[in-house]
C-alpha cells in the first residue's frame, strides 16, 4: 500500500511566532515566510515533534485541499522540503538541524567535580591594556572602552614583572589575535624592552594607539620588530583639521599594508569627513566605527540598527544558527585584562577575575555564570520575532544605548 509522507529538508529551520511560520535554509538563506492557516498548522506541529524527525505521514484526502497544494508547492520551489511516496508504512529517515553541545554548562554547573582541561583554548583574542597613562583627556575617554577596543586613562600600570608573567601564559593560549592598548602606548618607558617581550608570541598583534599619539620612530620599532605586528589608528574627527590629518595618513603610508586607519563617527557629519578623506586616500586600510555618545541616538539608530534589508541580507549557514542558540558571536573567547590587573570577559560586565588568578578558574566562572560569552538575543521583544536566530548577536553598542533590540521596528513578514 502507497503511504505519502511530507518531509522537510536537514538543513531547514522552523520557526513560528502566533500568525507565521519562517522556513529559514541555511543552505541558501532563503528566508520563506507562511501564514498559519487551519490545513498547515496541525502539519507542520506534527513535522516539529522530535520523534517525527521532520517527516509526517499525510491523509489520503489532503491532496486535493487547495490550501495545501500551495503549501506543497511553496516547499518544493524553494527546495524546504516535498512528498515523497513509500511502499511500506516505515517513516523515512531524516535529521533535522539539532544542536548537540559535548559540553553541556548544565553539566559543568551541577558537576563541582566536572574541570574542562581544555577550557583555555576556548580564549581566542585577548584584549591587554599596558598602561593608563595619557595626557590627552579626551571628552569621551571613558566611554570609548565601553564599546570599541580603544586606549582609556587610568591612574595604572602594569609592571614589567606582571608583563612578562602574563606573556608566558598567552604564549600557551590557542589565541587568534593580541590586543594591546594603553594609555599612550608609544610614550610608556621600556617601550622597546615591552615590545621585544611581546614579539616572543607568535600571534598577530594590534597595536591600538590615538591619532594625537603617533610616533613614527615607536611605530617603526614594532612594525620592524615583529612582521605579525599591525598598528591601529583611532581618530576621532572632533577638532582635527582635514589637511592635518591628510599630512600624517601621507607620513605613515609606507606602513598602509600594516597600519589600520579607525575612524570612529558619532554624527553624519563626521561621516561625509571621513568619506572626504577616504576619498583622497584610496590605499589605505581603514574601518568606520560608530559610537553613540548619549546624543545622537538618531544617527546611530539610522545608520547602525540594521532594517528589512540588512535583515534580508544576513545570510547564515547551520552552524552560525547554532551558535547563536547558546554563545554570543560578538563576545565568545574575548578576554580583556587592564592595567590594574582586572579581568573582564566584556568591559560592560562585572569583573571576573584578577591576573594573579588561575586563569582556568576566570574562564570556567565565566562560562558557567552565563556573562557575555553566552549572551544570547533573548528579551520579551526578541523572544516573539521571527528573526531572533539570524539577527546580530546582542552587542555593548545596544548595552549602553539601553536598547533591547538592534533593529529598526517595525518589521515586516513577506509571505511567500
Ligand atoms: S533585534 Fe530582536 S526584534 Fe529586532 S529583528 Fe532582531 S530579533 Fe527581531
Amino acid at each position: 500500500m502507497k503511504n505519502k509522507w511530507i518531509y522537510i529538508e536537514p538543513t531547514v529551520f522552523i520557526w513560528q511566532d502566533s500568525t507565521h511560520y519562517l522556513f529559514y535554509n541555511a543552505i541558501n538563506s532563503k528566508k520563506v515566510f507562511i501564514p498559519h492557516n487551519n490545513t498547515i498548522n496541525p502539519i507542520v506541529q506534527s513535522l516539529c515533534i522530535e520523534k517525527n524527525s521532520y517527516c509526517t505521514k499525510l491523509d489520503d484526502d489532503i491532496s486535493n485541499n487547495k490550501e495545501f497544494e500551495e503549501f506543497i508547492d511553496i516547499l518544493s520551489s524553494n527546495r524546504l522540503g516535498n512528498i515523497i511516496t513509500c511502499y511500506d508504512s516505515k517513516r523515512p529517515v531524516n535529521i533535522p538541524p539539532k544542536l548537540i553541545l559535548d559540553k553541556p554548562v548544565e553539566n559543568i554547573k551541577t558537576n563541582g567535580e566536572y574541570f574542562d582541561p581544555k577550557i583555555l583554548d576556548d580564549i581566542n583574542e585577548l584584549i591587554i591594556q599596558l598602561s593608563g597613562n595619557c595626557n590627552i583627556n579626551c571628552k569621551n575617554c571613558s566611554e570609548f572602552k565601553l564599546q570599541l577596543i580603544h586606549c582609556s586613562q587610568s591612574e595604572h600600570t602594569m609592571s614589567n614583572e606582571k608583563i612578562e608573567q602574563l606573556i608566558k601564559q598567552v604564549k600557551h593560549l590557542n589565541l587568534k589575535k593580541l590586543n594591546i592598548i594603553g594609555g599612550d602606548l608609544l610614550s610608556m618607558k621600556k617601550f622597546e624592552s615591552i615590545i621585544d617581550l611581546l614579539s616572543s608570541v607568535c600571534v598577530k598583534k594590534i597595536f591600538n594607539v590615538h591619532y594625537h599619539q603617533l610616533k613614527l620612530d615607536k611605530i617603526q620599532y614594532l612594525l620592524n620588530k615583529d612582521e605579525t605586528s599591525l598598528v591601529r589608528i583611532c581618530v576621532h574627527f572632533d577638532g582635527i583639521e582635514q589637511n592635518q590629518l591628510l599630512r600624517q595618513i601621507e607620513k605613515v603610508g609606507k606602513y598602509n599594508a600594516r597600519v589600520l586607519w579607525s575612524f570612529i563617527v558619532s554624527s553624519e557629519n563626521e561621516l561625509e569627513f571621513c568619506y572626504s578623506i577616504l576619498n583622497k586616500c584610496k590605499s589605505i586600510q581603514h574601518e568606520i566605527k560608530p559610537f553613540y555618545n548619549k546624543n545622537n541616538e538618531e544617527f546611530i539608530r539610522e545608520f547602525v540598527f540594521v532594517n528589512q534589508e540588512d535583515i534580508d541580507a544576513i545570510n547564515l549557514n547551520k552552524r552560525e544558527i547554532f551558535a547563536n542558540q547558546v554563545l554570543n558571536r560578538n563576545y565568545f573567547g574575548k578576554i580583556t585584562i587592564l592595567a590594574n590587573g582586572k579581568i573582564f570577559d566584556n568591559i560592560n560586565f562585572k569583573v571576573a577575575g584578577n591576573i594573579d588568578d588561575c586563569l582556568e578558574d576566570v574562564i570556567h566562572k565565566i562560562i558557567t555564570e552565563g556573562r557575555s560569552w553566552r549572551w544570547i538575543r533573548s528579551n520579551d521583544i526578541c523572544d516573539n520575532c521571527l528573526y531572533k536566530l539570524i539577527c546580530p548577536p546582542p552587542s555593548n553598542l545596544e548595552l549602553v544605548m539601553k536598547s533591547k533590540v538592534i533593529c529598526q521596528t517595525p518589521k515586516s513578514y513577506k509571505s511567500a
